[in-house]
């Protein structure tokens, strides 16, 4: 249901950034609301190691209460990077299963509505392969944690990629053809980043282009899977596959795009997340990002 724009009001959109869970899983909703945000998105553990966390039932009350009291619901959970459901590798698959299985169980104990996965990457094996490897993957995955519990109210999202080396899901079609081998696909939704669809190629630049990348998504998979964007510009130019994210208006996307996002009446109720460069300078660059998409929103 869309929320409806009150007159004299500007319509607060979903917005938010990525925060660091390292003084607590509660405080980086602090932080979030400290910044104005409404929504975020964390890890719930080390993204560059395989050690799983185990929260306690005091992080989950603390979280809770968090939640209350920052009015914050609209939460993200970005997997590992080390997790790749397309390896050929045995040994490295059972993990990626496995931690994807702790990542949906803990996220879902928390009541994070969403977890973002980079699909994969085939290693050689080719697109059609990685495919296939991944929502076998999905598949195992989901029918782990039913036999678990008896369902989890959070979504697994499928990030589109940038296309870098062997990654699969650089294409709208290549998630397309995921969702559709998966059986249990009331788990599944799709996450929309705007620095990777644009080295992958789909420009955003003009209102004509947007609208055409907008329609193919919306015919493709369908705008009823989209469940998030992150808002990144790029570093490198359209199509060139390399994923490094810029800050907003600042890179090869710039700011129009961001305008039309913003301003788009289907993607209203969607939450927006930057995942810009924290930066190392005196700048706050979360909070100049923000603030700038903040005022592109019309009245
Ligand atoms: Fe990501
Ligand atoms: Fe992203
Ligand atoms: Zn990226």
């Amino acid at each position: 249901m869309r929320r409806k724009k009150l007159k004299d009001q500007k319509p607060s959109c979903l917005l938010g950034a990525h925060f660091s869970i390292a003084r607590g899983l509660d405080k980086a909703l602090f932080e979030a609301k400290a910044y104005g945000c409404n929504s975020l998105q964390i890890f719930t553990k080390n993204a560059n190691a395989w050690k799983e966390r185990i929260v306690t039932q005091k992080e989950i009350e603390n979280f809770e209460r968090a939640k209350l009291e920052t009015g914050i619901t609209e939460i993200a959970s970005h997997t590992s990077y080390l997790i790749n459901p397309a390896t050929p590798e045995k040994k490295k698959h059972k993990m990626s299963c496995n931690a994807l299985v702790q990542e949906l169980i803990r996220s879902s104990c928390l009541g994070i509505p969403y977890v973002v996965l980079h699909p994969g990457s085939h290693m050689g094996a080719g697109d059609k392969e990685g495919i296939i490897r991944i929502a076998e993957s999905i598949n195992e995955i989901f029918a782990a944690i039913y036999a678990k519990t008896h369902e989890i109210s959070t979504r697994l999202l499928l990030e589109t990629t940038a296309g870098q080396g062997s990654s699969v899901g650089h294409t709208f079609e290549h998630l397309a053809s995921i969702i559709s081998k998966v059986e249990k696909k009331i788990n599944l939704g799709v996450c929309l980043d705007t620095c990777h669809i644009f080295a992958a190629g789909y420009d955003i630049r003009t209102m004509e282009y947007y609208r055409k990348t907008m329609d193919d998504f919306d015919s493709i998979i369908g705008l009823d899977r989209l469940c998030l964007i992150h808002l990144n510009d790029s570093k490198k130019e359209l199509g060139s596959r390399v994923d490094r994210h810029e800050q907003i208006g600042l890179g090869y996307i710039g700011l129009d795009a961001f305008k039309y996002i913003m301003n788009d009446d289907r993607l209203f109720d969607i939450p927006k997340i930057i995942e810009t460069p924290k930066g190392t300078t005196d700048k706050d660059w979360d909070e100049v990002n923000l603030k700038l998409l903040r005022q592109m929103v019309r009245i």
